[in-house]
């Protein structure tokens, strides 16, 4: 081994390793506190109205040669069998470069076709959306080429190594510190002057990692992460606080207080280039939509888009897992992050096979009969990618899938509801992101390598899909929108994630038990400080002055906190919530999701796991339900069924016959 490879495998050892504050620094309650954050620009959601209607159609490669020629009838044909009332297009030029990289020529278009073709979806009522990208630069030609890489090498995102990633071809992605941000607004504000779209993604929006660790270590990240540590925390504190003279500050490649630092400032990028994109576009056209594609349930935060989701109009991911079990708790985490915002999801209905590597046929019907529900049922807007639509082996599936999307558009009022449930579990972003670190690269994916999974400090909490399956209908909430207000509509609230918290959150936690609240929480709840310090207590408990000893719940004011170790943490939940006759009684494998408008209840029902014979749906006394009628909708029968809601013991019952893979019970409160 060379000197150089022993450093290159130091380092990636480094970087795999969770990390370990105690090692080389004393414990946060002898560190001075990081002085507050500096402020982000807000421009505050769009209250554009179809944002929240939409049922997007994305051709790509190939298929947008197929989807944008001839394209009259079929506009109007998946308008009807799907409902899709929107488009998502590469601009010409992106399209034919990423057709030459797919090696699909023959798929090119002429701007005068793409136009004709747009136009003919316009005209049947969809909205146009058009794909860019600071990272890629939309697959502009000029990045796809490589000749950007090679005008501006600067430009592109380095790991500690200063190795680019070149996830999709040769070229290298651009980093949004650098003036690639500001070329690839321009970039974006031409298309909006060309094509006048009703909205814009950002692909891909954020840093990557290779197996040497995150980017961006690039100059401009360098220089900008050193104005800011020096801003918001002045240079008093950097000397005193990290023995580092402030005009030698670098971004850090081993973890610790600085290295936390740097994560919070690497999130902030992306939601300031956000900020930047909404504000240039919305001058033109303020009833623009804008988002980002991130991939929001990644289990490390090597993308930095924590802090973007409240700098967008929707909040957007690609789901390309087909258990209906993981689609139901990444939507609980998706709305979390939304907070109020729309959710669009990308369902994973295409697969390659042995025989088509070619993504272009679709699941068997068994598996979208389970996955598109689930990401329906848990009010995400569908985002359908337009592979597999001509195969003639996927037409059985096909139909399947137009009978659900024909039915979910012909339903809106199944979905107009808010979420009703006692229930509310935790989503810590910053513990995600302070603590949880990247495993072993196996392979190239789109935030970089794919990294074998960290079971350390998983975003979504380990305990939701327990619940789910368990009849308990959840809402996540993430730390930072703890308050009052928030909290208020919950009886319970799980923690089982949440070691990194600051003192305001430990305090609208903490109110809100006191006025009544029932906190189960772990020990280690509020460990470590933002800047991922180990505290000699948790935060949490301490602000109660309760003990993470007592094995039986505690009193506070007037709400209680049971203390329940990581390791047996959703039986303890589940024992708490079952004394508090909280879930729902029903089928094993079926999931229960519960909405309330202002007449009905609305229960989606979902059948995730096979086999369910006839069965009773058995209400908890927190829905409050009376005896009523109530009609039975599901994709599976025209209108909706007659049934009864009845009394049964103390309860309220309501038998129904075998049931099929998504129904949804609508009755009066
Ligand atoms: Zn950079």
């Amino acid at each position: 081994m060379t000197r150089r490879d022993f450093a290159q495998a130091s380092l990636a050892v480094l970087g795999s390793l969770a990390l370990q504050p105690a090692r080389a620094q004393a414990a946060a309650d002898s560190l001075e506190p990081i002085p507050p954050d500096l402020p982000l620009p807000s421009s505050g959601p769009s209250r554009t109205k179809w944002i929240r209607e939409a049922i997007v159609l994305q051709p790509w490669a190939d298929t947008q040669f197929t989807a944008l020629t001839n394209a009259v009838e079929r506009a109007r044909g998946m308008k009807q069998e799907f409902g899709f009332n929107a488009i998502i297009v590469l601009p010409t030029d992106a399209h034919n470069a990423l057709c030459d990289f797919v090696e699909k020529p023959n798929s090119h278009l002429t701007d005068a076709q793409f136009r004709e073709g747009v136009e003919a979806y316009r005209k049947e009522g969809y909205r146009l959306i058009l794909y860019t990208s600071v990272m890629h630069c939309g697959h502009a030609p000029v990045w796809q080429s490589g000749e950007l890489n090679r005008a501006h090498p600067d430009w592109s995102q380095r790991d500690p190594q200063g190795t680019p990633i070149t996830s999709f071809g040769n070229a290298s992605w651009l980093c949004g510190s650098s003036p690639a941000r500001d070329y690839t607004l321009d970039y974006t504000l031409r298309l909006q002057h060309d094509y006048s779209p009703d909205g814009f993604m950002l692909d891909n929006n954020g840093f990557g990692h290779t197996k040497f660790g995150w980017t961006c270590y690039c100059d401009y990240c360098q220089q900008g992460f050193r104005k800011y540590a020096l801003a918001r925390c002045g240079a008093d504190w950097v000397k005193s606080q990290t023995q580092i003279d402030p005009q030698d500050l670098k971004i850090p490649t081993e973890p610790g207080r600085l290295f936390a630092l740097w994560t919070h400032w690497r999130n902030r990028v992306w939601a300031e280039i956000d900020e930047l994109f909404q504000k240039r576009l919305r001058k033109v056209n303020p009833q623009i939509l804008f988002f980002a594609n991130t991939q929001y349930d990644l289990p490390v935060d090597t993308q930095a888009s924590s802090l973007q989701f409240q700098h967008e109009d929707i909040v957007f991911s690609e789901t390309h897992e087909v258990d209906p079990w993981y689609i139901s708790q990444k939507m609980v985490l998706g709305q979390a992050l939304a907070g109020g915002r729309p959710l669009w999801d990308y369902m994973g209905t295409f697969a390659s096979t042995p025989q088509n590597p070619a993504l272009d046929s679709l699941r068997p019907i068994e598996v979208l009969q389970r996955s598109i529900p689930a990401s329906l049922a848990h009010g995400a807007r569908p985002w359908i990618v337009y592979l597999g639509f001509n195969d003639a082996p996927s037409e059985p599936a096909l139909r399947e899938m137009g009978r659900y999307m024909g039915w979910y558009a012909s339903h809106p009022g199944l979905y107009a509801g808010t979420p009703n449930t006692p229930v509310a579990t935790v989503v810590s972003l910053r513990t995600r992101d302070v603590l949880a670190r990247l495993g072993k690269c196996r392979s190239q994916g789109v935030t970089g390598c794919d990294a074998e999974p960290s079971t350390e400090h998983p975003l979504t909490p380990p305990h939701l899909e327990r619940l789910l399956k368990a009849g308990v209908p959840v809402v996540g909430l993430v730390e930072a929108r703890f308050a009052m207000d928030t909290l208020r509509p919950f009886q319970v609230v799980t923690l089982e994630s949440g070691m990194v918290m600051n003192e305001q959150e430990a305090k609208a936690l903490s109110a809100w038990v006191s006025a009544g609240g029932f906190l189960i929480t772990v020990p280690e709840a509020g460990e470590y400080d933002d800047l991922g310090c180990k505290r000699e207590k948790s935060l949490l408990l301490t602000t109660m002055g309760l003990s993470p000893q007592v094995p039986e719940a505690q009193s506070y004011g007037k709400g209680k906190v049971l203390v329940a170790d990581a390791g047996r943490f959703a039986d303890a939940v589940l024992d708490a919530l079952q004394s508090a006759q909280i879930p729902f009684g029903l089928p094993q494998g079926m999931e229960v999701i519960c909405y309330r408008s202002s007449h009905h209840h609305l229960i989606h029902l979902l059948r995730n796991d096979a086999a369910a014979d006839e069965g009773a749906l058995r209400f908890p006394h927190w829905l409050a339900a009376r005896p009523v009628p109530a009609k039975w909708f599901s994709p599976d029968w025209p209108g909706g069924k007659a049934l009864a809601l009845e009394h049964d013991g103390g309860s309220i019952v309501l038998r129904f016959p075998e049931p099929p893979p998504y129904s949804v019970l609508v009755f009066s409160h």
